[in-house]
């Protein structure tokens, strides 16, 4: 079984992009800038949001943090974005999730500037991403693509089984693997036979939120397993799927963690550079 390392794709990938900036640097004598708004004191956000900060400044991306308290006001917020969207030097822009309740989310995605939209939230992007244009691809499936193509380059006619079918994880990712050409199923909590379903697949995404739901018999032998779960257990954090039984049938599988979670980070340095890039045309 091949076990995907994701810390190590994503050391690869940013070592790359840091060539990249560098590049792009001495051709047009700026760098491409990200700006993460960050509200309120959430301790993970607070780590994600500086996890993003130490990488983009490790692959040479100007970057910043606007922070604001849990009680800012809606419009404060929409008029930065408006500020940001309308600022050169900042390349990509992005909101952390979640928000306080009293702010709109759907008001705040769409207020970014879709060539600014790191995430591919926006429902601009979303619409390119499904129309198979060229749009920002949100980063947890794009990293989960990444590492799938790392084991399997040519992936037309693979039966792939997206279980989750979330905007930020499952939706994408099925759209994703359609361009790749496969035949995909999109499963979710009203799926009839979830065990039948993933029993037919060649590539198993999981990102659903349910502790080790994918069990071991449930995977065909040589299946790519990716797995984008984070759950905390009293066990620790685990995946969503069963990686003990899983790895005894997979092909290729993605611990949890050190699997999806350090791409999606490395993915979202890649799309500010892709919004720089797409600026610059
Ligand atoms: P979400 O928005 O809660 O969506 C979960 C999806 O799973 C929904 O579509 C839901 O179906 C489906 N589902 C729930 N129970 C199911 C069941 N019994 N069988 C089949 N499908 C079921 O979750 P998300 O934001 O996509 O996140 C999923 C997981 O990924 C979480 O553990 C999250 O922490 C993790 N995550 C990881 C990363 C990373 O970087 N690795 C990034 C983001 C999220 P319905 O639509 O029918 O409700």
């Amino acid at each position: 079984m091949i076990l995907i390392d994701g810390k190590k794709a994503a050391a690869e990938l940013r070592a790359e992009l840091k060539e990249e900036v560098a590049g792009l640097k001495s051709k047009h004598n700026k760098v491409p800038g990200l700006t993460v708004i960050l509200i309120g004191d959430l301790t993970p956000s607070q780590i994600y949001v500086r996890n993003k900060e130490k990488s983009a400044n490790e692959v040479g991306l100007k970057s910043e943090v606007i922070k604001y308290p849990d009680s800012v006001e809606e419009k404060t917020v929409l008029e930065k974005i408006k500020e940001l969207n309308s600022d050169e030097t900042v390349s990509g822009i992005l909101v952390q999730l979640p928000l306080p309740k009293h702010i709109d989310k759907q008001k705040v995605i769409e207020a970014i500037n879709p060539s600014k939209d790191v995430d591919g939230f926006h429902p601009m992007n979303v619409g390119n991403l499904s129309s198979g244009y060229e749009s920002s691809i949100p980063c947890t499936p794009l990293g989960c693509y990444l590492l799938i193509k790392k084991i399997e380059p040519n992936l037309s006619g693979k039966k792939a089984v997206v279980v989750g079918r979330s905007n930020l994880n499952g939706k994408p990712m099925t759209q994703l693997l359609l361009k790749e050409n496969c035949t995909v199923t999109i499963t979710h909590s009203k799926t009839k036979d979830l065990k039948a379903e993933c029993l037919e697949a060649d590539i198993i995404v999981a990102a659903v939120g349910i502790p080790e739901l994918v069990r071991g018999d449930w995977v065909k032998k040589d299946a790519i397993v990716i797995d984008v779960g984070i759950n905390k257990t009293d066990n620790g954090i685990v995946g969503d799927v069963h990686f003990d039984e899983v790895s005894k049938n997979a092909k290729a599988l993605t611990p949890v963690p050190g699997g999806v979670g350090p791409m999606t980070i490395a993915c979202l340095l890649k799309n500010t550079i892709e919004c720089f890039k797409r600026s610059q045309k």
